[in-house]
């Protein structure tokens, strides 16, 4: 029921400014959220297609009230939802925006010995608290991922594509080029099947992502022919810059049965063991 949602917010709080981004749920900018007596705080708005929420609004406030329950250092927190029209997300604000983006146009390449462990290990570190929270992410991409700083990544869109689509095809229409299939398990395009392993598959493909500096996966293969590659065994390449070890995680990420991949523990194991991180404590 919306009136026991807490978190609701009258749209006419939500000052809107310049668009961050456009993503296939809707777009995104940024805000001020004025709310009575406190000062102005700086915002990311997520507006909502109508064709997403139009039909299951319901399960889409549910499913928001679970989202906004979660706090952890390396997830995008919600902070409300705005019945709007339009529907809309209120979101933390991620200053540097997508991990995607900054990979590929950055000026300075972030270090495979320090960046890219380091996110590594955020991006595993969130995810494990998802998964202790049971929630499968389902999208899990360096275009999800959003860096507030140099040294800290965030996992965005978590939930949303179980909140507002109960079809998993929901993709294809717009994506073109970013085809998730690239990012799916075998599992998860045969049989439509989503677990925290199918998020480890994903996470795989996020690392090699990363260590590839924003490559696309498979390159400009459609996704049907990168589900042949996986099925003959192939898996991507090592990236140039990226270590054995590093690429051996990967592999393990790919592993074809579900239960002979890593758990996300492990992984956040793998990653934290790095001494130049000394000082940026405990995140798990
Ligand atoms: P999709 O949602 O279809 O997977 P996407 O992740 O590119 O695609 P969005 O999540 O809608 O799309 O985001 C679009 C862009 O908006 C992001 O790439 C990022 O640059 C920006 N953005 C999203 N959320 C935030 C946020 N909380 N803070 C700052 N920028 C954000």
């Amino acid at each position: 029921q919306l009136s026991t949602l807490q978190e609701f917010i009258p749209f006419s709080e939500l000052t809107l400014g310049a668009v961050l981004g456009e993503g296939e749920f809707g777009s995104v900018l940024r805000a001020a959220h004025c709310a009575p007596g406190r000062a102005p705080a700086p915002v990311a708005v997520k507006t909502l297609h109508v064709q997403h929420t139009d039909t299951n609004k319901r399960e889409f406030l549910s499913e928001a009230k679970l989202m906004m329950s979660l706090r952890h250092p390396c997830i995008v927190r919600i902070i409300g939802v705005s019945l709007g029209p339009p529907l809309a997300m209120v979101q933390e604000l991620v200053p540097l925006g997508s991990l995607l983006e900054h990979l590929l146009r950055s000026p300075e390449r972030p270090s495979p010995g320090y960046e890219l462990r380091l996110w590594a290990w955020q991006v595993a570190s969130g995810m494990y608290y998802l998964e202790r929270n049971r929630f499968v992410h389902r999208d899990l991409a360096a275009r999800n991922i959003l860096l507030a700083s140099r040294c800290q990544a965030k996992i965005s869109d978590f939930g949303l594509s179980r909140a507002l689509s109960t079809d998993s095809s929901y993709y294809k229409a717009s994506h073109g080029g970013k085809w998730p299939i690239k990012w799916y398990a075998p599992e998860s395009y045969n049989y439509g099947t989503f677990s925290h392993k199918s998020d480890v598959w994903s996470y795989g493909v996020t690392l090699w992502e990363m260590f590839s500096y924003g490559q696309q996966p498979y390159g400009e293969m459609r996704g049907i022919e990168a589900i042949q590659i996986v099925e003959s065994g192939q898996r991507l390449e090592r990236p140039e810059d990226c270590p054995d070890e590093i690429y051996q995680v990967m592999l393990d990420c790919w592993a074809y049965s579900p239960d002979l991949r890593p758990t996300f523990s492990k992984l956040v194991d793998v990653f934290s063991q790095n001494p130049d991180y000394v000082n940026i404590g405990q995140i798990v």
